[in-house]
């Protein structure tokens, strides 16, 4: 038998250096897993669209929590799926070649050249670094682009003043519902074509909302690198947890919330408005947000609701 010493465990030791980690003993332990039993019974079976993205994806550590939260979640009936973009690594092999990223509006300007190499990074090198990432944790993934199957149709962003930056025009998720039931993870990259079969790099934020919707999604969870919508973007501390639809709208118009959280708050309120239930932005940089979100009475970041 262990001693009550030995059964006192700190929560993610790699993250806890400095030994400032939590102190769980057995009875804390098995009342967080209690504490989680009715939100697994609330969404086996259900689907949870997470955009996966920023500080999660690069550090090793976040990477490991984030593919073992899905392969939880896969392994306790829920069906997530995966959407990412993949910023930095796409940033490093532009520059490898030459080419200098340039943004407008939280957006990347993609050219045909540029085109070329987010299309090699993010369908060749990232998704496949995903769905490794989850199988190497026991659960089944397989990934794919907007252009297989057909899942996502592009159209040009804003008449085309981004260059080969999408929209979606159509989503079609007939290739995902076979993949779904049976019980594999999909990973899907924010590359679509358009019916003309031209290649688009289209914000995979945008993405994942409009896969929640047609999905009838339960959740919809995007991954960021801040704490949530924040009042003031420059203070950590203004966290806004709780915010209707209508509120979300005015945060953008207001001008509270700008640059990448556009596109972000945008997308929420879209797949809130063709009837997920919810939409939160949560902080990545913090180990098993997913889960922390998911399974918990308090939940982490913000939260955009149709209602209420
Ligand atoms: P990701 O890589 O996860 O898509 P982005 O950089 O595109 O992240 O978007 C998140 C960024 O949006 C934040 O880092 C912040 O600079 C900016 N931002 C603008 N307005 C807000 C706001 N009100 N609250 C939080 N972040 C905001
Ligand atoms: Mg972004």
């Amino acid at each position: 038998m262990e001693s009550a010493e030995s059964s006192k465990k700190i929560i993610n030791p790699s993250h806890n250096k400095s030994n400032a980690g939590l102190l769980v003993d057995d009875s804390m332990r098995v009342s967080i897993l209690s504490e989680a039993l009715p939100y697994i019974q609330q969404f086996a079976g259900k689907r949870i669209v997470i955009k996966y993205g920023g500080a999660a994806m690069v550090n090793k550590d976040l990477q490991a929590a984030v593919f073992r939260d899905i392969a939880l979640l896969s392994s306790v009936g829920v069906q997530p799926v995966v959407v990412h973009g993949g910023g930095p690594e796409i940033n490093q092999w532009l520059n490898r070649l030459n080419i200098t990223p340039q943004f407008k509006d939280g957006l990347r300007i993609t050219n045909i050249e540029t085109m070329d190499v987010v299309e090699m990074v993010l369908v060749g090198r990232v998704n496949k670094q995903i769905v490794n990432g989850i199988n190497k944790v026991g659960a089944l993934s397989i990934g794919l682009s907007g252009i297989d199957g057909r899942l996502i149709e592009a159209r040009p962003f804003d008449e085309g003043s981004h260059g080969l930056v999408g929209e979606v025009s159509r989503v079609n998720v007939n290739i995902l519902e076979p993949i779904l039931s049976k019980g594999y993870v999909p990973v899907i990259s924010s590359v679509a074509a358009s019916a003309q079969g031209q290649s688009y790099n289209i914000n995979a934020d945008t993405v994942a909302g409009e896969l929640a919707a047609a999905l009838n999604a339960e959740k919809l969870i995007l991954l960021t690198d801040t704490p949530g919508i924040l009042e003031d973007k420059d203070d950590q501390n203004t966290l806004i947890k709780k915010i209707r639809l209508s509120e979300a709208r005015q945060l953008i118009k207001d001008g509270v919330v700008s640059h990448g959280m556009t596109p972000k708050t945008e997308c929420c309120i879209r797949a809130l408005a063709q009837g997920v239930s919810a939409a939160h932005i949560i902080d990545g940089r913090v180990a098993h947000a997913l889960l922390l979100e998911v399974f918990t009475d308090s939940g982490i970041g913000t939260m955009v609701i149709g209602r209420g």
